[in-house]
């Protein structure tokens, strides 16, 4: 067992609203209260963090819900820039006025629909560390980049210039590893082929002076799955899509 705590990240994309959050938020606080004994802040399994990435519309709303339970919340985007004309965005500091301790940055939807390059996706990391929340830097490979045996290649091509902000940076960011193929497609990257990944991705922390920064698996993480992939040394929790709306499906991953 190593040093780093497991994590269980919900990444609500693009759903819910005021009536269903509510509903989700106050089953998943629920659901933490269960068998609370042992924990060191009254909730269930200490040794399991769990958070909640929402639209940005409702992160008063989640705030609201969460405050004081255990689970964090934040963001799924975050814009690189502090302020100023960039209509639509939204920055770093704004995030933290609502209690935001995490951003994912780079999901590969971002990256697919919003023309994300890896630099960008640095610079926003960057921007999420220096407003004093953690990024959650998503890389993985499309189906195309598995089968012509390049996935370790774009992940380093992915990470390069995220590493290159030094150890410092790295110290506080989270990755995770989402195989393109995966995510909402119900085909889960076997425990072997993410370790695989994972255990690349350690020894690029490990060079870059951050050995111990947690990787987390997304794409089609469930229960049913999710133990088998947590056994795996280098697997440090789940970024967990479509079972992260149902609140028993995400509290049965972060249970595994
Ligand atoms: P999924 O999404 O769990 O629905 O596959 C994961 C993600 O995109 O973060």
């Amino acid at each position: 067992m190593s040093m780093r705590r497991r994590l269980v990240i919900g990444n609500w994309k693009m759903n819910g609203n005021r009536a269903e959050n509510q509903q989700l938020l106050s089953d998943l606080v629920n659901l933490q209260k269960v068998g609370g004994a042992g924990a060191d802040d009254g909730t269930k399994g200490a040794d399991v963090e769990l958070a909640v990435c929402a639209p940005f519309p409702y992160l008063p709303q989640v705030a609201d819900a969460l405050k004081g339970t255990g689970i964090t919340w934040g963001a799924q985007d975050a814009s690189e820039h502090a302020k100023g004309a960039y209509t639509g965005e939204v920055s770093v500091a704004m995030l933290a006025e609502f209690g935001c301790s995490w951003a994912l940055v780079g999901h590969s939807e971002r990256r697919a629909y919003h023309g994300e390059t890896s630099d960008v996706v640095a610079r926003k990391a960057a921007a999420v560390i220096q407003g004093g929340l953690t990024p959650v830097v998503c890389v993985g490979e499309t189906q195309a980049e598995r089968e012509a045996g390049d996935t370790l290649k774009i992940i380093d091509e992915q990470l390069a210039p995220v590493l290159a902000l030094g150890a410092d940076a790295v110290k506080n960011m989270v990755l995770a590893y989402e195989p393109v193929w995966a995510i909402g497609t119900g085909l889960t990257a076997s425990p072997e082929q993410a370790q695989e990944v994972h255990a690349h991705i350690r020894k690029l922390l490990a060079a870059a002076g951050a050995p111990e920064q947690r990787v987390l698996y997304g794409g089609s993480v469930k229960a049913a799955n999710a133990t088998s992939l947590f056994a795996k040394e280098d697997i440090d929790g789940a970024l967990v899509g479509g079972a992260s709306l149902v609140a028993t499906d995400f509290q049965g991953i972060a249970d595994a």
